[in-house]
């Protein structure tokens, strides 16, 4: 059987792995951290991701289903907070679907037991990806603890190693590879909601919180344990920004000024402002995903997104599963599947990055929008009366698994039926007619 080599063992490498091994490849994974599985290493901040449906059908896929729904928590809907303290409730999609906080720390440390159970799977941590022999198919490491360095090769090399992939830095050097990086003028902070009295939550523990305030944002997404986890998403430079907070002071007046319900939920907020780190948030585009028929950068490694459509993980997961599906056609033949994986899934890639920039718009602008949530109640009323006929674009990302590159197609489509039923008279008034229903099944 052949030699399949993982490098990096995150989210998107190790559920990679498991996949393998179900199929009885020997699979080897190299992860340049220690060993998440021994749960010292995920304790501390608890980072949180929302999991979807095309997360969760990788998930099932892997035969990890139930695992994983124990460490998830339904979010059915956004809640935005105004400044005034009143609570908007925004359903995400029909009544029986949501979108499921994980705690990524244990979803990885979940991920990688799984994969540890296969005896055709061996493991190394502390094992450093230096760089790629593209004509051997030799990859070299270091061991970050010792300092020793190790070569190995394998049939196949799939490079799932993050944002900063070594194994694509290595195809950057060859010809024709074209790759672009662009960060943001925002960053990401995270602060805490600690939970209250015996583990309660301190505020609706079933929805994803958002507090959007025009050219930043703070949402929340809840935790096991009663608490949640917030993010800041912030500018770096201007006022109000990172640069222009720059004591307690300034933070807790800000706070007061911006996000005053928040403040009696926080009581470490300027501790966790001034001690958490601020991340920089990045796109990253590659083409080609592959060199020739052995090696595969996939996940984040190949197309790293901004996160503002929570589709970033589960967008590395669905990889996981097209690549299977294309190999089942080609029956198992790796060297049709890899150039065809890689060709197909690119557009699709490039339509969820555009999505999620487009998203940060959506969350921080547009949620406390009146306009916008207009639009949103027009097209509720024409997803439940014509579902075969007009699905949300939200709905068709989060909850579908068509391709994101033919929902960003339609999205555009009913962009412009939108636009021109907000045009008509009096919409506020008659936005659930007859007339304005007519009007969108005309155009579709
Ligand atoms: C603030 C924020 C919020 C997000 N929220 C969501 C969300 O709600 N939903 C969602 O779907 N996605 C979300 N994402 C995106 C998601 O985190 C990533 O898309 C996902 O982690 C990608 O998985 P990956 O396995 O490709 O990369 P990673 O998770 O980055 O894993 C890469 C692994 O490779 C290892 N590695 C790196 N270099 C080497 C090397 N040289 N040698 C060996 N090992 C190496 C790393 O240690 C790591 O373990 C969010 C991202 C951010 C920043």
């Amino acid at each position: 059987m052949e030699k399949i080599i993982v490098v990096g063992a995150g989210l998107v490498g190790s559920l990679l792995a498991i996949k393998m091994a179900r199929r009885g490849y020997q699979v080897e994974v190299f992860e340049r951290r220690g060993d998440l599985r021994t749960a010292e290493i995920i304790a501390g901040r608890s980072i949180n991701l929302a999991l979807s449906n095309r997360g969760w059908k990788a998930i099932e896929e892997a035969g990890v289903t139930d695992i994983i729904e124990k460490i998830a928590i339904p979010m059915k809907g956004r809640i935005m907070h105004s400044v005034s303290g009143e609570l908007t409730f925004q359903q995400y999609g029909k009544e029986d679907e949501a979108i499921y906080s994980v705690s990524r720390g244990e979803l990885n440390r979940q991920l990688l037991l799984a994969a540890g159970r296969f005896e055709n799977v061996t493991m190394h941590f502390h094992a450093r990806c230096l760089d790629l022999d593209l004509n051997t198919n030799t990859l070299h490491f270091e061991n970050s603890e010792t300092g020793e360095t190790m070569e190995v090769s394998g049939d196949r090399i799939f490079g799932t190693d993050g944002a900063f992939s070594a194994i694509r830095n290595r195809l950057m050097r060859t010809d024709r590879f074209n790759y672009s990086q662009h960060y943001l003028p925002h960053g990401y902070k995270e602060l805490t909601i600690p939970p209250g009295p015996n583990g309660t939550f301190q505020i609706d523990k079933n929805a994803l919180h958002i507090w959007p305030r025009g050219q930043y944002m703070l949402i929340a997404l809840p935790n096991l344990d009663g608490s949640f986890t917030c993010t800041l998403f912030f500018p770096y430079e201007g006022a109000p920004s990172f640069a222009s907070l720059t004591d307690d002071r300034a933070v807790r007046s800000f706070f007061e000024e911006v996000f005053p319900d928040t403040l009696t939920y926080m009581p470490k907020l300027e501790a966790e402002y001034f001690s958490n780190p601020t991340a920089s948030l990045i796109t990253v585009k590659t083409e080609p995903w592959n060199y020739e028929d052995r090696i595969l950068i996939i996940g984040d490694a190949s197309h790293a997104i901004v996160p503002f459509y929570g589709q970033g993980m589960n967008s590395g997961f669905e990889d996981c599963t097209v690549l299977t599906d294309i190999l089942d056609r080609n029956n198992g033949d790796w060297s049709t599947t890899i150039p065809e994986f890689a060709a197909h899934r690119k557009p699709d890639a490039d339509a969820i990055s555009d999505l999620a920039l487009r998203n940060f718009i959506e969350m921080r602008d547009l949620v406390g929008d009146e306009g916008f949530l207009l639009q949103k109640k027009i097209e509720k009323r024409i997803y439940d009366r014509h579902p075969e006929k007009w699905v949300p674009l939200y709905s068709m990302v989060t909850f579908s698994h068509r391709r994101y590159s033919e929902a960003l197609a339609l999205g555009k489509k009913q962009d412009k039926i939108m636009a021109s039923v907000m045009a008509m008279e009096n919409i506020k008034e008659r936005w659930d007619s007859d007339e304005v229903e007519q009007r969108i099944l005309e155009q579709l």
